[in-house]
């Protein structure tokens, strides 16, 4: 049977019925169909599901897959790295340790003050036997007691440390004792480091002893330098740099305490003749002698200094007032009282001395020096020996001759000085029988300066010897060209300085300028005014003896104003009197003047003397002077003085 369901709706509102039906064994063959389907349909799900699980599963396995192959790789890598980095420290450290143990510098590792450790070359440097010599010491252990500042080496380490804490480094040099003693300069570089179980101090140590000596003897040759540049070489006094700076000094000081300076001029008396009788070597023995005396009569605190040659200063400050300079004075004088013994030789040295006080004599240095000069020379001029205070009346004249003096020196030195030769001629046949050579000085500012000017002042001091000594080899030099170009100059007449013929080594100098110039010495006359050879008349009979066995002639110059005693001129081994042209300017006015010429003529043509006119300038001189007997003569009548060519022409015209 198949049984029917159905629904049946009434609807009002239409009048209609509405019914519908089905069959139940449809029904329930339809949710057999439905109840299929869905087991069907969940089927597939849990298919899906099981699908979409493995897949899901497959790619989170190959994921991890991946992600641990590449974690193992990155752990192999850092495995590796570490590994390098292992053998890279062991090495470093290895390297770090041979660098320490093989340094040539000496590194010393200190903690608390106290070595803990150190390298080969502090145990070399040190000359310790091992390391652990070291161990244990501080750096006093290993210096002596004190650093060449003098400071004890304990508290200058113990300060050095402390600068090394304040600044993380210090450098600093450093006298070392090692094993045997020996002490050695080392620099040292201390640097403190941090560490976390406390600090360590680092020494880096260089040995530098050869440095420092090499330093040291820098600095000595340094020290010798400037003491040169401050003293004299010869006596080891001060110089005129260092005496102008000590002067000064004394100025400021003497300022200060109200007092005063004094300086002394002090020059040795006819040095001179010391140096050519006993030769330089001697001289400059007793240069230093005078020093030492100069030196040990004066106080620590003056200065006793060298300017030059013979020329001494010394500085004497802090003076209450003059008397207690001359004090000084005369124990410098007193000290000079005992001679010197110079090679077994006993010698007595005078010095003349010139004082300037400070502040009344000059406000400077150099006006004090200058002062002290001037007084200096007047002492001189009053005969040496002395000592003379510096007065202004002194000034103008002397400042001119000190001036003069020193023009004359670098004239000498610059080639400033002529030789000019005035003819002297015989009247009876006209001819030239000699020249006299005069000197000329032309000076590149002042022009010509005639002999009459400079020659004195020359004579004043020992210029004139060193002025004579140029004029003899000039002279000799020019005669010399002359015979040998065959011109007959006949005899050239020579001025003498009274100086020269002081001067003990005048006869082996004329000796010596003859065989230098080859010039014979019966070309020469050698002319010397009459006060000189009146001075000392024995000692010139001597001299002018040894010169005439030389055969020179020797002619008494400006004659008959220098008060020759009669008695004496027979005695003089001279050739010739010269008629002082005083005499011969006044012959037309003078009767008394026309009467000594003639003496004089008869007076020599009585002594078998040749007799010469000199200046003379006029036919009526001439007249008078041949008319009584005189046949030589010399004055711008024949010739003035000309240089050596215009002679020369004179000569070839004859
Ligand atoms: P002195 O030796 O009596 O020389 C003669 C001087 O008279 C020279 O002067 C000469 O130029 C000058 N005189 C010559 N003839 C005449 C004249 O007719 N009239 C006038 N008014 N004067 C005449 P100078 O050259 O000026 O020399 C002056 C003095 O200087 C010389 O006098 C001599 O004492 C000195 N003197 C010159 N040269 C030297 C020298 O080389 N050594 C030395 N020690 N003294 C010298
Ligand atoms: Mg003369
Ligand atoms: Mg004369």
């Amino acid at each position: 049977m198949n049984e029917k369901i159905s629904f049946v709706k009434d609807i009002p509102e239409f009048g209609w019925v509405v019914g519908s039906g089905f069959y139940l064994q449809e029904v329930e063959k339809i949710l057999f169909q439905r109840e299929e389907e869905l087991k069907n349909r969940l089927k597939e799900t849990v298919m899906a599901v099981v699908a979409t699980s493995i897949m899901i599963i497959f790619v989170i396995l190959m994921g991890m897959f991946f992600i641990s192959k590449k974690l193992r790789l990155m752990l192999q890598k850092y495995e590796r790295n570490l590994l390098v980095n292992n053998r890279q420290i062991r090495s470093q450290k290895k390297v770090f340790q041979t660098l320490f143990e093989k340094s040539t510098d000496g590194i010393l590792i200190m903690q608390e003050d106290v070595c803990v450790d150190c390298n080969e070359a502090i145990v070399k440097m040190f000359r310790a036997k091992s390391k652990n010599d070291l161990i244990g010491l501080t750096l006093q252990d290993i210096s002596p007691e004190f650093q060449d500042d003098g400071e004890n080496s304990a508290i200058k380490a113990k300060r050095t440390n402390q600068m090394a804490y304040a600044r993380g480094v210090h450098k600093f040099e450093w006298i070392a004792k090692a094993f045997d003693e020996e002490l050695f300069w080392i620099s040292i570089v201390l640097t403190t480091i941090e560490m976390e179980d406390g600090t360590i101090q680092h020494y880096s140590i260089r040995n530098i002893t050869a440095r420092k000596r090499l330093e040291l003897e820098n600095e000595r040759q340094r020290e010798q330098l400037l003491h040169q540049i401050k003293h004299d070489t010869l006596t080891n006094l001060p110089n005129r740099v260092l005496l102008s700076d000590r002067l000064s000094q004394a100025i400021k000081k003497a300022d200060r305490d109200k007092k005063i300076v004094a300086v002394l001029f002090v020059d040795i008396d006819k040095f001179k003749i010391i140096n050519d009788t006993l030769g330089h070597e001697s001289g400059d023995m007793v240069l230093v002698k005078i020093a030492d005396r100069l030196r040990q009569n004066i106080r620590q605190t003056d200065t006793a200094a060298r300017l030059s040659g013979d020329e001494f200063i010394v500085l004497i400050d802090g003076c209450e007032d003059v008397n207690s300079v001359i004090l000084v004075v005369k124990k410098i004088i007193s000290a000079f009282q005992e001679p010197f013994l110079i090679k077994n030789e006993s010698l007595k040295v005078t010095t003349s001395m010139g004082i300037s006080i400070y502040p009344n004599d000059g406000e400077s240095a150099q006006k004090l020096l200058k002062n002290a000069d001037i007084a200096m020379y007047k002492a001189k001029q009053e005969g040496k020996n002395r000592y003379k205070f510096f007065a202004q009346s002194m000034n103008d004249e002397t400042v001119e001759h000190i001036e003069m003096e020193k023009n004359i020196i670098l004239g000498l030195s610059r080639g400033e000085f002529l030789m000019y030769y005035q003819p002297q001629i015989n009247i009876i046949n006209g001819n030239i029988v000699g020249f006299e050579a005069l000197i000329r000085w032309i000076h590149p500012e002042k022009g010509f300066i005639p002999p009459s000017y400079f020659i004195p002042i020359a004579e004043e001091s020992d210029l004139i010897i060193d002025l004579g000594d140029w004029v003899l080899k000039e002279a000799m030099t020019q005669i010399s060209k002359w015979y040998n170009m065959g011109l007959n100059p006949g005899k050239v007449a020579i001025n003498f300085a009274g100086k020269q013929l002081e001067s003990s080594g005048l006869f082996s100098l004329v000796e010596e300028t003859l065989k230098s110039t080859q010039c014979k010495p019966e070309w020469i006359e050698i002319e010397i005014v009459e006060r000189f050879i009146m001075k000392d008349v024995e000692k010139s009979i001597a001299l002018l003896s040894s010169f005439r066995d030389l055969n020179i002639d020797i002619s008494i110059d400006d004659f008959g104003t220098g008060y020759s005693s009669l008695a004496y001129l027979k005695h003089l081994p001279i050739t010739k009197l010269k008629i002082d042209q005083s005499f011969v300017r006044n012959l037309s006015q003078s009767r008394e003047d026309r009467a000594i010429a003639k003496t004089i003529i008869e007076l020599g043509k009585g002594l078998g003397l040749k007799v010469l006119a000199e200046g003379v300038e006029n036919e009526e001189e001439q007249s008078f002077l041949s008319y009584n007997g005189c046949e030589l003569m010399q004055g711008y009548l024949f010739g003035k003085p000309l240089p050596a060519d215009k002679a020369q022409e004179m000569l070839e015209a004859q």
